[in-house]
């Protein structure tokens, strides 16, 4: 059994430390890591993972786009993990939207992102992928590659008055969405 192990909160130092790139991804504890970062993410409602995250500072992230509690309208997607991903723009063009935080519990906020990117990253056989990707999926991975980057999604807020208690958020939506 993998033990599932707290996740880094906002202000811990491990969010905001450049991560390591991964050498060899057949590496034992590399393995392990992805396995805790896959049993984290089990067991929370969010979407997606960084390995600074489970307090591991090195580039690996699980992107599983799924419609949750926390993010009702997001599209299915097997989980997959990513190494040592890196992107390209395909457009210039950014769209504001909702992001919320394993780190960061209670807040959500509008984030500007790319809407259309080419993503590479090493699978875990060790192979070399290339996707493109688009909209709330894009979204996710644009956020997972901050964490690497030591940075979280308020670092990207332009405006504070666009930072939402997720109560207040989920009544908005609800508001919007005229029930
Ligand atoms: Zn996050």
């Amino acid at each position: 059994m993998t033990l599932v192990p707290e996740i880094a909160q906002l202000g811990d130092q491990v969010l905001r430390k450049k991560a390591e790139a991964v050498d060899n991804v057949h590496d034992i504890e590399i393995r392990r890591i992805i396995d805790v970062m896959q049993n984290t993410l089990s067991t929370t409602s969010g979407v997606g993972i960084a390995a600074p995250q489970i307090g591991e500072s090195k580039r690996i992230i699980i992107i599983a786009s799924r419609p949750t509690p926390r993010y009702p309208s997001a599209p299915l997607m097997e989980p997959t993990v990513m190494i040592n991903p890196d992107f390209k723009l395909l457009s210039e063009t950014r769209e504001k939207d909702w992001e919320g935080c394993l780190s960061i519990p209670g807040i959500r906020a509008l984030v500007p992102r790319y809407q259309e990117i080419l993503i590479q990253y090493t699978d875990i056989q060790g192979g070399s992928v290339e996707a493109k990707l688009n909209g709330f999926v894009a979204r996710i991975f644009q956020h997972e590659i901050d964490h690497l980057e030591g940075k979280t999604y308020l670092d990207r807020v332009e405006n504070n008055a666009e930072i939402f208690a997720e109560s207040e958020f989920f009544k908005l939506i609800c508001d919007s969405r005229g029930n």
